[in-house]
């Protein structure tokens, strides 16, 4: 540019001052010549030639300019497309880092914690911060039952409550797709009006676990509201891993402590929380209770309608026991078809009440086969009380074993009190003293 503009100045400055020199001289010199012309046509036909050089330089300057304006323009265009490619990156790097800060909030749960249900709680809680400033209308979370195999919706958050598991309404969870996304192991983006649902495969260590559904609202315009399901998709597919891992981690904790079939604690489970039991009984002195549940003639069951059918009224038998015990109480399996229950600060008295309970229901309830055939099974249960005289917890599981083969011995589908006589539960339930509570759920 600068020696165009040196040339030009050359072409519009010098020559013509040069041209007006040498003729002026050259007029001066000979001013008689007849064929020199007056200094005014000279100076007359020099200019007309000079507006021409000066109209061929201004068009020669005016198409460098368009040319300049050209480049100038693509630059800025360019300029335009690069910032918006920065906006874009700094927005990617945004919700990268919000990924991030949510993935690594989840990893301090996980230190802090193993219980799945506080894990999953606090997981779907950083969830709806990575859905955007309005919380998600519900997350769920669904996973594959290491028994029967089927997904099973295991946590929801709702209006800002979360809810696992045997409190969570199977239901009432919405569970379209889960199942399609589980075999194809890709995410779903369902979008209705407002109203967007994801539903995202949850994989960890290469094995699908299960499924976590997202419904929310992404308001703005047509656009807006795209960009922004591109982004929760990206956000969450990201953030699905983390939350498997969620899932599978206290999932590992709870297999070690949990029954697959009946869903109940572990023997070995048993065994260690009634050592801690114990413990705490000899040292405040207070009460402490156990209680044996055997169902009665199984092995017919099995026999009449199959092994499958037995698993059935196991787990259907467990879950009246779960369901029927108070909050501080433990259930456990304690083999085959035989379950336990901690009793803490319960006397022998309350607990034949809540054993009777307890027979009635297994009692009440009509099973089913797996060919939908109504089944009625009983149970006989066994209870034994901690006596300070015990030295070891061995002895209170002796005692309400054999309170269970009294009660088998006494003629089947009754309750045994260990130390009592043979009527012991059918004194208790006649006196009717409201010291027990309504049997709650757990
Ligand atoms: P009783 O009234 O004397 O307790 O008779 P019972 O038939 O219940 O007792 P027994 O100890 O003779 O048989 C227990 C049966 O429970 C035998 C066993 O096959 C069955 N069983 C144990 N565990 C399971 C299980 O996980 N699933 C199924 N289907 N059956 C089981
Ligand atoms: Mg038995
Ligand atoms: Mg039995």
């Amino acid at each position: 540019m600068k020696k165009i503009s040196v040339l030009a100045a050359l072409l519009l400055g010098l020559v013509p001052v040069a041209t007006i020199t040498l003729a002026t001289l050259d007029h001066v010199s000979d001013p008689e010549a007849a064929h020199s012309p007056s200094l005014f046509q000279f100076l007359f036909t020099t200019f007309s030639s000079l507006s021409g050089l000066y109209s061929l330089a201004l068009l020669c300057v005016a198409y460098i300019l368009v040319q300049k304006v050209a480049v100038l323009k693509e630059e800025v265009e360019d300029l335009h497309f690069r910032h918006r490619d920065l906006i874009r990156e700094h927005e990617d790097q945004k919700n990268r880092n919000e990924v991030l800060a949510a993935t690594r909030e989840v990893a301090l749960v996980l230190n802090k914690d193993v219980k799945f249900e506080k894990v999953l709680e606090e997981v779907l809680r950083i969830a709806t911060y990575l859905v955007g400033p309005r919380p998600p209308e519900e997350i769920s979370i669904f996973v594959r039952d290491e028994y029967t195999k089927r997904l099973r919706p295991r946590a929801r958050m709702k209006d800002d409550e979360v809810v696992c598991d045997d409190k969570l309404d199977g239901e009432a969870v919405d569970a379209r797709h889960v199942q399609g996304v589980v075999e194809s192991g890709r995410s779903l983006v369902e979008a209705d009006g407002d109203v967007v649902a994801l539903t995202l495969p949850l994989v960890a260590d290469r094995e699908i676990l299960g499924a976590m559904k997202v419904r929310a609202v992404l308001e703005g315009d047509r656009e807006e509201r795209e960009t922004r399901i591109g982004v929760l998709q990206r956000n969450m597919e990201e953030f699905s891993r983390v939350v498997a891992l969620a899932v599978k981690t206290p999932d590992l904790y709870t297999r070690t402590i949990q029954d697959g079939l009946t869903r109940l604690f572990t023997k070995r489970h048993f065994e260690e929380q009634l050592r801690i039991y114990f413990d705490q009984a000899r040292r405040e002195g207070s009460n402490l209770a156990l209680l044996f549940v055997d169902v009665d003639h199984f092995k017919k069951v099995n026999d009449t309608y199959g092994h499958q059918t037995g698993d059935l009224v196991l787990r259907e038998v467990a879950a009246t026991i779960k369901a029927g015990i108070r909050s501080y109480c433990s259930a456990y399996r304690y083999g085959g078809e035989e379950m336990v229950v901690i009793l803490p600060r319960t006397t022998s008295r309350q607990a034949t009440l809540a054993a009777e309970r307890l027979r009635k229901k297994i009692e009440a309830k009509t099973y089913h086969s797996d060919k939908k055939e109504p089944v009625k099974v009983t149970a006989s249960l066994g209870i034994a009380e901690y006596v300070p005289t015990m030295a070891e917890p061995g002895e209170l599981v002796k005692r309400a074993d054999e309170a269970v083969y009294r009660a088998k011995q006494g003629g089947r589908n009754r309750v045994s009190l260990w130390g009592s006589t043979g009527d012991e539960a059918a004194r208790a339930e006649t006196k009717k003293k409201p010291a027990l509570p309504a049997v709650s759920g757990r």
